[in-house]
């Protein structure tokens, strides 16, 4: 089988995938033949238009609007994706957002807004995912923590406290799943050229880069695509693999 139509017949599920890291993950996942969900919590016309550039390259891609914080949106997200496919083979738990600040003013409101998507989301649509793939004894999970949850960052405490979580949770994961062939997978992305780092300086960011650029979306997607397409990807569970220019060395 060529590379192509390694995930051909697969269905796919990326959360926040209306725009940046998400989004180009989608994309990628389609490339290789899998059938996309593309879910986002209120971009309705980028999600469309990420479905209509699938389709236009002759991909399989549906939107799917829900809140992964939320446990009725997702149980009734993945009854739609259920009922269409009758099933799903890789999970990809992308949605994020930061509400940065120094501990000191951050609002209880913040944390819980940031853990809520970061963490309960990734535990919520990997809860209802897992129940299809252990029937089916496969599957894949991909889960996006951050170089934050590792080494920690000024102003992001909620944010590196919940992709710590992620870490955790993703090796949990795995020594649960691993009797029923499901991998779970952690990636920590570096700082990548989204919306979600357009804000920032990034003149400052790069001098803590050891290989001073910040790094793309593509280059994640490809990541994400050797772990749930690649032979040497069906050895590799419970990891958190670094892509992240040096940062975390
Ligand atoms: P982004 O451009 O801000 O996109 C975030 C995506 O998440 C959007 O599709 C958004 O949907 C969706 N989303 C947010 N809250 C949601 C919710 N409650 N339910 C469903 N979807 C929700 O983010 P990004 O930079 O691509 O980052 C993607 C992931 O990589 C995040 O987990 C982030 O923490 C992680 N990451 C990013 C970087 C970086 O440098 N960019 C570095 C390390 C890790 P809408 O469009 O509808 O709002």
């Amino acid at each position: 089988m060529s590379n192509t139509e390694s995930l051909s017949g697969k269905v796919a599920l990326i959360t926040g995938a209306s725009r940046g890291i998400g989004k180009e993950i989608a994309m990628e996942l389609s490339k290789l033949g899998a059938e996309v969900f593309i879910n986002y919590s209120s971009s309705d016309e980028k999600a469309e238009e990420v479905v209509n550039s699938i389709k236009n390259n002759g991909g399989k891609a549906h939107k799917l609007k829900f809140d992964v914080s939320k446990e009725d949106s997702v149980s009734s997200a993945f009854d739609k994706i259920i009922k269409i496919n009758g099933s799903i083979d890789i999970l990809v738990n992308n949605a994020g957002i930061t509400r940065d600040g120094l501990l000191m003013r951050m609002k209880s409101e913040q944390w819980d807004e940031v853990l809520n998507t970061n963490l309960k989301g990734v535990f919520l649509c990997t809860k209802y995912a897992s129940k299809f793939m252990m029937k089916k004894r496969s599957g894949n999970i991909v889960n996006i923590s951050s170089v934050v949850g590792i080494i920690g960052n000024p102003g992001q405490a909620n944010y590196s406290a919940a992709k710590a979580g992620v870490i955790g949770f993703t090796k949990t994961c795995a020594k649960e799943f691993a009797s029923r062939g499901i991998n779970v997978n952690a990636i920590a992305p570096g700082f990548i050229e989204t919306e979600m780092t357009e804000k920032l300086n990034t003149e400052e960011i790069v001098k803590a880069i050891p290989l001073k650029r910040l790094g793309s979306c593509s280059q994640i997607a490809n990541l994400v695509s050797f772990l749930v397409s690649s032979n040497a990807g069906s050895y590799i569970t419970g990891q958190t693999i670094s892509i992240d220019g040096g940062m975390s060395i």
